[in-house]
């Protein structure tokens, strides 16, 4: 029988996963399909008990419920309970298990697009919501040797450091979104992560010195609308390595489809329709 996968959210219509994974699936020659479903909050709980009885053998989890659908679930893997967030459940004979795939999909990026490995550095994060959190973890997991944490709203930021301060002592601070502080940092400062939404359809920071980066430091960006966001531009301007996050989303992608399928799949394939999709919204949009 042809096995069902998905992702939920909303909204769910711009999300590209349905995209990747189906080609991923007819790559490896899977009988499966991949669908979105529009969930909206009051019916997550419906959902999940749809999921459990229905062949749906796992699916991803987008905004807004990567937080909210723990409670539901039958157990959740040590690294999802350490980001408080899920964003891949698989389903096992109506037994529910989630994980998150964010921090090991960002990581991948880093090491095989930027050759960037995190052990003994220094990073600077922008940003302290769902995708800040995955990728803290999975930054001071990797033995990055001190994490700054910037965000506008400081008692976010303090949450972050709060929740991952037990299991990463002293390697975690935050600072407040000022310009002498982020001076400051910005000179040692081995990683610049934009996990905050500015850039999305081109939006711009208010102020970011980002001339006093550091001439080796890597400049990433999780925002892959557009690919090359206003901060890539000017980082590359300044001669700066620099990151796109559509990596990031095809590793996240590649390790959710090996947790339900077992199979590792073609991420190259993924990354190809996912740029292609990508540029003709560009083109469209001109
Ligand atoms: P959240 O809504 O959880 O967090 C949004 C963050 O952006 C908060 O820190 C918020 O700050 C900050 N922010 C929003 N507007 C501004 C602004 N004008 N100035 C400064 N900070 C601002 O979103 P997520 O963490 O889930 O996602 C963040 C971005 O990461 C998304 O836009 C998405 O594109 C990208 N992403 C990419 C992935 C990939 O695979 N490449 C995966 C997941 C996310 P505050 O707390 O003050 O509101």
């Amino acid at each position: 029988m042809t096995k069902l996968y998905g992702v939920i959210g909303d909204p769910i219509s711009h999300s590209l996963s349905a995209l990747m994974q189906n080609r991923a699936l007819s790559q490896a020659h899977l009988d499966a399909v991949y669908l979105p479903f529009h969930v909206a909050s009051q019916e997550l709980g419906a959902f999940i008990e749809a999921a459990r009885r229905w062949p749906c053998h796992g699916f991803n989890v987008t905004i807004p419920h990567k937080q909210n659908i723990i409670p539901y679930l039958d157990e959740i893997n040590e690294e999802a309970s350490r980001i408080g967030a899920v964003n891949t459940v698989l389903n096992e004979d109506g037994r529910l298990r989630g994980t998150n795939t964010d921090a090991v999909g960002f990581l991948r990026s880093l090491r095989e697009e930027a050759c960037f490995d995190p052990k003994g550095r220094y990073a600077v994060i922008l940003g302290a919501g769902g995708a800040a959190h995955a990728i803290s973890y999975g930054l001071l997991e990797a033995g990055i040797e001190r994490l700054t944490v910037f965000n506008r709203t400081a008692s976010r930021a303090n949450s972050l450091k709060n929740e991952l301060m037990p299991y990463f002592p002293h390697r975690i601070d935050v600072k407040d979104w000022e310009a002498d502080a982020l001076r400051d940092v910005f000179h040692e400062s081995q990683l610049l992560v934009n996990a905050t939404s500015v850039g999305l359809n081109g939006s711009r920071f208010d102020e970011l010195p980002l001339s006093e980066l550091h001439s080796k430091c890597l400049v990433a960006d999780l925002v892959y609308r557009p690919r090359q966001t206003p901060l890539l531009k000017s980082a590359a301007s300044l001669g700066l390595q620099t990151l796109e996050g559509v990596g990031m989303l095809v590793f996240q992608g590649a390790a959710s489809f090996e947790i339900w399928t077992g199979v590792t799949p073609d991420a190259t394939a993924m990354r190809a329709i996912l740029l292609d999709a990508l540029d003709r919204e560009i083109q469209s949009n001109d």
